[in-house]
Protein backbone atom coordinates (compact mmCIF):
# COMPACT_ATOMS: atom_id res chain seq x y z
CA UNK A 1 0.00 0.00 0.00
CA UNK A 2 0.99 3.51 -1.16
CA UNK A 3 2.01 5.83 1.92
CA UNK A 4 0.21 9.14 2.32
CA UNK A 5 2.82 11.61 2.63
CA UNK A 6 0.71 14.06 4.30
CA UNK A 7 0.58 11.40 6.66
CA UNK A 8 4.47 12.37 7.75
CA UNK A 9 5.30 15.42 9.87
CA UNK A 10 9.28 16.44 9.44
CA UNK A 11 10.17 13.25 11.25
CA UNK A 12 8.31 10.85 9.20
CA UNK A 13 9.33 12.04 6.15
CA UNK A 14 13.47 12.46 7.29
CA UNK A 15 12.70 8.86 8.42
CA UNK A 16 11.11 8.06 4.91
CA UNK A 17 14.02 8.90 2.74
CA UNK A 18 16.91 8.11 5.20
CA UNK A 19 15.06 4.22 4.24
CA UNK A 20 15.06 5.76 0.71
CA UNK A 21 18.98 6.01 1.31
CA UNK A 22 18.29 10.12 0.77
CA UNK A 23 19.61 12.86 3.09
CA UNK A 24 17.77 14.45 5.68
CA UNK A 25 16.85 17.66 4.08
CA UNK A 26 14.98 16.50 1.22
CA UNK A 27 12.19 16.02 4.22
CA UNK A 28 12.47 19.55 4.06
CA UNK A 29 12.18 20.18 0.59
CA UNK A 30 9.34 17.81 0.09
CA UNK A 31 7.53 19.62 3.19
CA UNK A 32 7.41 22.99 1.33
CA UNK A 33 6.06 21.34 -1.74
CA UNK A 34 3.56 19.46 -0.11
CA UNK A 35 2.40 22.48 2.15
CA UNK A 36 3.55 25.82 0.80
CA UNK A 37 2.93 25.09 -3.05
CA UNK A 38 0.33 22.32 -2.14
CA UNK A 39 1.75 20.29 -4.99
CA UNK A 40 0.24 16.85 -5.64
CA UNK A 41 2.38 15.79 -8.59
CA UNK A 42 5.61 14.26 -7.59
CA UNK A 43 6.99 15.25 -11.08
CA UNK A 44 6.48 18.35 -11.21
CA UNK A 45 8.77 18.55 -7.31
CA UNK A 46 11.75 20.61 -9.87
CA UNK A 47 14.20 20.29 -7.07
CA UNK A 48 14.40 16.57 -6.29
CA UNK A 49 16.13 14.27 -8.67
CA UNK A 50 14.33 12.66 -11.49
CA UNK A 51 15.03 9.28 -10.01
CA UNK A 52 13.78 10.02 -6.70
CA UNK A 53 10.48 11.39 -8.22
CA UNK A 54 10.12 7.96 -9.71
CA UNK A 55 10.56 6.05 -7.10
CA UNK A 56 7.84 8.39 -4.60
CA UNK A 57 5.42 8.28 -7.41
CA UNK A 58 5.94 4.11 -7.20
CA UNK A 59 5.49 3.95 -3.30
CA UNK A 60 3.94 7.12 -2.19
CA UNK A 61 0.80 9.47 -2.67
CA UNK A 62 -0.41 12.71 -1.32
CA UNK A 63 -3.97 12.68 -0.42
CA UNK A 64 -6.55 15.26 1.22
CA UNK A 65 -10.31 14.62 2.06
CA UNK A 66 -12.59 15.12 -0.90
CA UNK A 67 -14.56 18.52 -0.94
CA UNK A 68 -17.86 17.32 -0.73
CA UNK A 69 -19.76 20.61 -0.43
CA UNK A 70 -18.92 24.10 0.38
CA UNK A 71 -21.22 26.84 1.72
CA UNK A 72 -20.50 30.36 2.06
CA UNK A 73 -22.34 32.17 5.10
CA UNK A 74 -23.83 35.94 4.53
CA UNK A 75 -20.99 37.25 7.21
CA UNK A 76 -18.29 35.62 4.61
CA UNK A 77 -18.06 32.23 6.72
CA UNK A 78 -17.07 29.23 4.87
CA UNK A 79 -17.92 25.72 5.72
CA UNK A 80 -16.29 22.55 4.14
CA UNK A 81 -18.13 19.43 4.20
CA UNK A 82 -15.12 17.07 3.32
CA UNK A 83 -15.52 13.13 2.82
CA UNK A 84 -13.44 10.70 4.88
CA UNK A 85 -14.98 7.60 3.53
CA UNK A 86 -17.70 5.15 3.68
CA UNK A 87 -20.18 7.98 3.53
CA UNK A 88 -18.85 10.01 6.33
CA UNK A 89 -17.90 13.40 6.26
CA UNK A 90 -16.50 16.07 8.40
CA UNK A 91 -16.63 19.96 8.75
CA UNK A 92 -14.19 22.56 8.56
CA UNK A 93 -15.23 26.11 9.03
CA UNK A 94 -13.24 29.30 7.92
CA UNK A 95 -13.83 32.41 10.04
CA UNK A 96 -12.35 35.93 8.20
CA UNK A 97 -11.84 38.77 10.19
CA UNK A 98 -10.71 42.12 9.22
CA UNK A 99 -6.61 40.88 11.00
CA UNK A 100 -6.64 37.40 10.79
CA UNK A 101 -8.71 34.04 9.30
CA UNK A 102 -9.33 31.28 11.24
CA UNK A 103 -9.80 28.03 10.54
CA UNK A 104 -11.58 25.47 13.22
CA UNK A 105 -10.37 22.02 12.35
CA UNK A 106 -12.45 18.38 13.12
CA UNK A 107 -10.49 15.77 14.29
CA UNK A 108 -12.88 12.86 14.49
CA UNK A 109 -15.70 11.56 12.16
CA UNK A 110 -18.17 12.03 14.80
CA UNK A 111 -17.76 11.96 18.62
CA UNK A 112 -18.44 9.69 21.94
CA UNK A 113 -18.36 12.27 24.27
CA UNK A 114 -22.24 13.16 23.49
CA UNK A 115 -21.43 16.67 25.45
CA UNK A 116 -25.59 17.32 25.44
CA UNK A 117 -25.50 20.78 24.23
CA UNK A 118 -23.16 19.28 21.09
CA UNK A 119 -24.91 18.57 17.22
CA UNK A 120 -21.74 16.33 16.88
CA UNK A 121 -21.97 14.42 20.07
CA UNK A 122 -25.89 13.58 18.74
CA UNK A 123 -24.77 12.43 16.12
CA UNK A 124 -22.59 9.19 17.20
CA UNK A 125 -19.18 8.14 17.01
CA UNK A 126 -17.08 6.46 13.63
CA UNK A 127 -13.68 6.97 14.13
CA UNK A 128 -9.87 8.91 14.47
CA UNK A 129 -9.10 11.02 11.81
CA UNK A 130 -5.38 10.27 10.47
CA UNK A 131 -3.23 12.75 10.36
CA UNK A 132 -3.72 13.35 6.91
CA UNK A 133 -7.33 13.68 7.57
CA UNK A 134 -6.49 16.25 9.88
CA UNK A 135 -3.70 18.85 8.05
CA UNK A 136 -5.73 18.23 5.11
CA UNK A 137 -7.75 20.28 6.43
CA UNK A 138 -5.73 23.31 6.59
CA UNK A 139 -3.96 21.82 3.12
CA UNK A 140 -7.53 21.89 1.00
CA UNK A 141 -8.83 26.12 3.23
CA UNK A 142 -4.75 27.37 2.08
CA UNK A 143 -5.22 25.82 -1.49
CA UNK A 144 -8.85 27.46 -1.94
CA UNK A 145 -8.02 30.64 -0.12
CA UNK A 146 -5.03 31.84 -1.79
CA UNK A 147 -6.90 32.07 -5.18
CA UNK A 148 -8.75 34.78 -3.63
CA UNK A 149 -7.72 37.73 -3.38
CA UNK A 150 -9.61 39.46 -0.37
CA UNK A 151 -8.14 37.03 1.80
CA UNK A 152 -4.40 37.85 0.89
CA UNK A 153 -2.59 38.59 4.22
CA UNK A 154 0.89 38.11 5.22
CA UNK A 155 1.64 36.43 7.97
CA UNK A 156 4.56 37.75 11.16
CA UNK A 157 7.17 36.37 9.06
CA UNK A 158 6.32 38.66 5.67
CA UNK A 159 4.91 35.23 4.13
CA UNK A 160 1.43 35.07 2.32
CA UNK A 161 -0.79 33.21 5.13
CA UNK A 162 -4.36 33.21 4.33
CA UNK A 163 -5.50 31.45 7.24
CA UNK A 164 -3.40 32.96 10.59
CA UNK A 165 -4.85 30.72 13.39
CA UNK A 166 -5.85 27.54 13.42
CA UNK A 167 -8.72 26.11 16.49
CA UNK A 168 -9.30 22.57 17.10
CA UNK A 169 -12.34 23.45 17.97
CA UNK A 170 -14.32 21.51 15.31
CA UNK A 171 -16.05 17.77 15.17
CA UNK A 172 -14.41 15.25 17.78
CA UNK A 173 -12.14 15.56 20.87
CA UNK A 174 -8.94 16.13 19.71
CA UNK A 175 -7.18 14.68 22.41
CA UNK A 176 -8.82 11.36 22.15
CA UNK A 177 -6.88 11.10 18.93
CA UNK A 178 -3.90 12.22 20.61
CA UNK A 179 -0.93 11.00 17.86
CA UNK A 180 -2.49 12.19 14.98
CA UNK A 181 -3.66 15.14 16.22
CA UNK A 182 0.02 16.21 17.71
CA UNK A 183 1.60 14.78 14.43
CA UNK A 184 -1.06 17.56 12.36
CA UNK A 185 0.11 20.21 15.52
CA UNK A 186 3.65 19.66 14.54
CA UNK A 187 2.98 19.86 10.58
CA UNK A 188 0.81 23.05 11.29
CA UNK A 189 3.78 25.01 13.30
CA UNK A 190 6.61 23.58 10.79
CA UNK A 191 8.29 26.77 9.36
CA UNK A 192 8.68 24.44 5.96
CA UNK A 193 4.93 23.88 5.71
CA UNK A 194 2.30 26.53 7.64
CA UNK A 195 4.48 28.07 10.07
CA UNK A 196 1.98 28.69 12.71
CA UNK A 197 2.80 30.44 16.28
CA UNK A 198 2.27 28.32 18.98
CA UNK A 199 -0.24 30.96 20.18
CA UNK A 200 -1.87 30.95 17.18
CA UNK A 201 -2.91 27.10 17.67
CA UNK A 202 -5.20 26.61 20.20
CA UNK A 203 -6.63 22.94 20.94
CA UNK A 204 -9.89 23.04 22.63
CA UNK A 205 -10.75 20.29 25.29
CA UNK A 206 -13.50 18.96 27.02
CA UNK A 207 -10.99 17.16 29.55
CA UNK A 208 -9.10 14.15 29.35
CA UNK A 209 -7.06 14.84 32.44
CA UNK A 210 -3.78 12.78 31.44
CA UNK A 211 -3.74 13.96 27.68
CA UNK A 212 -3.90 17.24 28.66
CA UNK A 213 -0.52 16.67 30.62
CA UNK A 214 1.02 14.84 27.68
CA UNK A 215 0.04 17.57 25.82
CA UNK A 216 2.09 20.27 27.94
CA UNK A 217 5.08 17.63 27.55
CA UNK A 218 4.91 16.88 23.68
CA UNK A 219 3.22 19.46 21.54
CA UNK A 220 2.33 22.66 23.92
CA UNK A 221 -0.02 25.30 22.18
CA UNK A 222 -2.82 27.58 23.01
CA UNK A 223 -5.19 25.43 25.81
CA UNK A 224 -8.95 25.90 25.73
CA UNK A 225 -11.28 24.25 27.76
CA UNK A 226 -15.20 23.54 27.58
CA UNK A 227 -16.09 24.20 30.85
CA UNK A 228 -19.87 25.43 30.34
CA UNK A 229 -20.70 24.87 33.96
CA UNK A 230 -19.48 25.39 37.80
CA UNK A 231 -20.13 22.44 39.47
CA UNK A 232 -19.74 18.89 38.99
CA UNK A 233 -23.41 17.60 38.97
CA UNK A 234 -24.55 20.22 36.11
CA UNK A 235 -20.81 19.78 34.32
CA UNK A 236 -21.85 15.88 34.55
CA UNK A 237 -24.85 16.21 32.73
CA UNK A 238 -23.81 18.70 30.30
CA UNK A 239 -20.14 17.46 29.81
CA UNK A 240 -20.42 13.71 30.50
CA UNK A 241 -16.25 13.03 30.28
CA UNK A 242 -16.79 15.24 33.72
CA UNK A 243 -17.65 11.94 35.54
CA UNK A 244 -13.92 10.30 34.69
CA UNK A 245 -12.19 13.76 35.59
CA UNK A 246 -14.29 16.23 37.52
CA UNK A 247 -13.24 20.16 37.96
CA UNK A 248 -11.20 19.62 40.86
CA UNK A 249 -8.47 17.49 38.56
CA UNK A 250 -9.25 19.56 35.39
CA UNK A 251 -8.43 22.84 37.13
CA UNK A 252 -5.41 21.63 38.56
CA UNK A 253 -4.08 20.35 35.07
CA UNK A 254 -4.96 23.97 33.56
CA UNK A 255 -3.27 24.79 36.52
CA UNK A 256 -0.31 22.77 35.52
CA UNK A 257 -0.27 23.80 31.91
CA UNK A 258 -0.05 26.93 32.61
CA UNK A 259 2.52 27.02 35.00
CA UNK A 260 4.92 25.26 32.31
CA UNK A 261 4.40 28.35 30.49
CA UNK A 262 5.70 30.68 33.66
CA UNK A 263 8.77 27.94 34.12
CA UNK A 264 7.14 26.77 37.92
CA UNK A 265 8.72 24.02 39.37
CA UNK A 266 6.32 20.80 38.25
CA UNK A 267 6.30 17.88 40.25
CA UNK A 268 9.45 18.28 41.87
CA UNK A 269 11.15 18.57 39.10
CA UNK A 270 13.91 21.61 38.45
CA UNK A 271 13.13 24.64 37.52
CA UNK A 272 12.00 24.39 34.04
CA UNK A 273 10.51 26.39 30.89
CA UNK A 274 8.44 23.63 29.36
CA UNK A 275 7.39 26.65 26.59
CA UNK A 276 3.49 26.53 26.69
CA UNK A 277 2.77 29.46 24.72
CA UNK A 278 0.16 31.24 26.80
CA UNK A 279 -0.17 32.04 30.27
CA UNK A 280 -3.67 31.33 30.57
CA UNK A 281 -5.98 29.07 29.90
CA UNK A 282 -9.55 29.93 28.03
CA UNK A 283 -12.60 28.78 29.81
CA UNK A 284 -15.26 28.32 27.05
CA UNK A 285 -18.64 28.99 28.56
CA UNK A 286 -22.33 28.21 26.37
CA UNK A 287 -24.75 29.89 27.92
CA UNK A 288 -27.99 27.96 27.74
CA UNK A 289 -31.41 29.52 28.60
CA UNK A 290 -32.22 28.70 32.54
CA UNK A 291 -29.34 25.75 32.82
CA UNK A 292 -26.22 27.41 33.75
CA UNK A 293 -26.62 31.05 33.25
CA UNK A 294 -27.65 32.57 36.46
CA UNK A 295 -25.90 34.89 38.78
CA UNK A 296 -24.98 32.14 41.16
CA UNK A 297 -23.31 30.50 38.00
CA UNK A 298 -21.23 33.27 37.56
CA UNK A 299 -20.59 33.95 41.33
CA UNK A 300 -19.37 29.94 41.66
CA UNK A 301 -17.35 30.47 38.26
CA UNK A 302 -14.92 33.16 39.49
CA UNK A 303 -14.97 31.10 42.75
CA UNK A 304 -14.23 27.71 41.00
CA UNK A 305 -11.26 29.24 39.02
CA UNK A 306 -10.08 32.26 41.34
CA UNK A 307 -6.42 30.24 41.09
CA UNK A 308 -6.23 29.47 38.10
CA UNK A 309 -5.08 31.89 35.05
CA UNK A 310 -7.51 32.11 33.22
CA UNK A 311 -9.97 34.18 30.26
CA UNK A 312 -13.84 33.49 29.65
CA UNK A 313 -15.01 33.17 26.22
CA UNK A 314 -19.13 33.08 26.65
CA UNK A 315 -20.75 31.41 24.05
CA UNK A 316 -24.38 31.93 22.43
CA UNK A 317 -26.19 28.45 22.51
CA UNK A 318 -26.55 28.18 18.40
CA UNK A 319 -29.47 25.93 18.21
CA UNK A 320 -29.92 22.59 16.06
CA UNK A 321 -32.71 20.58 15.59
CA UNK A 322 -34.14 19.02 18.47
CA UNK A 323 -31.24 20.07 20.67
CA UNK A 324 -33.43 20.85 23.39
CA UNK A 325 -31.99 23.96 24.50
CA UNK A 326 -32.48 27.35 23.87
CA UNK A 327 -30.02 30.75 23.94
CA UNK A 328 -29.94 32.68 27.00
CA UNK A 329 -31.30 36.30 26.23
CA UNK A 330 -29.05 38.68 25.74
CA UNK A 331 -29.32 40.87 28.68
CA UNK A 332 -28.45 37.64 30.99
CA UNK A 333 -25.66 37.32 28.99
CA UNK A 334 -24.15 40.90 29.70
CA UNK A 335 -25.11 40.37 33.31
CA UNK A 336 -23.33 37.37 33.55
CA UNK A 337 -19.96 38.83 31.70
CA UNK A 338 -20.87 41.67 34.56
CA UNK A 339 -20.16 39.66 37.32
CA UNK A 340 -17.09 38.16 36.05
CA UNK A 341 -15.55 41.40 35.31
CA UNK A 342 -16.37 42.77 37.99
CA UNK A 343 -14.34 40.01 39.81
CA UNK A 344 -11.28 41.07 37.83
CA UNK A 345 -11.59 38.76 35.21
CA UNK A 346 -11.61 38.83 31.76
CA UNK A 347 -14.18 37.82 30.07
CA UNK A 348 -16.09 38.15 26.32
CA UNK A 349 -19.21 36.82 24.35
CA UNK A 350 -17.93 35.14 21.06
CA UNK A 351 -19.93 36.70 18.32
CA UNK A 352 -21.53 34.32 16.45
CA UNK A 353 -20.31 33.21 12.77
CA UNK A 354 -21.83 31.65 9.88
CA UNK A 355 -25.25 29.98 11.68
CA UNK A 356 -27.25 30.40 8.49
CA UNK A 357 -24.68 27.32 7.00
CA UNK A 358 -24.27 25.72 10.72
CA UNK A 359 -21.24 26.66 10.54
CA UNK A 360 -21.46 28.04 14.11
CA UNK A 361 -20.26 26.83 17.30
CA UNK A 362 -21.64 23.55 18.46
CA UNK A 363 -23.63 23.29 15.17
CA UNK A 364 -21.54 20.87 12.96
CA UNK A 365 -22.29 17.80 12.43
CA UNK A 366 -20.58 16.75 9.05
CA UNK A 367 -21.58 13.57 7.85
CA UNK A 368 -21.89 10.10 10.44
CA UNK A 369 -23.44 7.58 8.51
CA UNK A 370 -21.47 4.68 9.28
CA UNK A 371 -21.78 3.93 13.26
CA UNK A 372 -20.49 0.62 12.99
CA UNK A 373 -17.46 1.13 15.32
CA UNK A 374 -19.89 2.62 17.90
CA UNK A 375 -23.49 0.29 17.95
CA UNK A 376 -21.42 -3.31 19.22
CA UNK A 377 -19.77 -2.01 21.68
CA UNK A 378 -20.80 1.70 22.54
CA UNK A 379 -20.60 1.19 26.54
CA UNK A 380 -17.29 -0.86 26.51
CA UNK A 381 -15.40 1.77 24.39
CA UNK A 382 -17.20 5.00 26.30
CA UNK A 383 -15.21 2.94 29.06
CA UNK A 384 -12.07 2.72 27.47
CA UNK A 385 -12.54 6.25 26.68
CA UNK A 386 -13.54 7.48 30.31
CA UNK A 387 -10.02 5.52 31.07
CA UNK A 388 -7.76 7.39 29.29
CA UNK A 389 -7.48 5.04 25.85
CA UNK A 390 -7.54 6.20 22.58
CA UNK A 391 -10.30 5.31 20.74
S1 LIG B 1 -18.47 19.40 22.51
FE1 LIG B 1 -16.62 18.44 21.61
S2 LIG B 1 -16.21 16.71 23.02
FE2 LIG B 1 -18.34 17.31 23.39
S3 LIG B 1 -19.58 16.00 22.03
FE3 LIG B 1 -19.17 17.93 20.92
S4 LIG B 1 -17.34 17.48 19.71
FE4 LIG B 1 -17.45 15.91 21.30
Amino acid sequence: MKINLLDLDAQGLAELFAELGERPFRARQVLRWLHQAGETNFARMTDLSKGLRERLAASALIEAPNCVSQPRAQDGTRKWLLSVGRGNAIETVFIPEENRGTLCISSQAGCALECAFCATGRQGFNRNLSTAEIVGQLWWAVRVLSSEPQHARLGEDGVPRPVSNVVMMGMGEPLANFDNVVRAMRIMLDDHAYGLSRRRLTLSTSGIVPAIDRLREECPVALAISLHAPNDALRDALVPINRKYPLRQLLAACQRYVDASLGVEIAGAKWQRKGAPRDFVTFEYIMLDGVNDSAQHALDLVALTRDVPCKFNLIPFNSFPGSGFVRSPDSRVRAFREILLGAGRVATVRKTRGDDIDGACGQLAGRVQDRRTRRPGRALRRERLLSGEQL
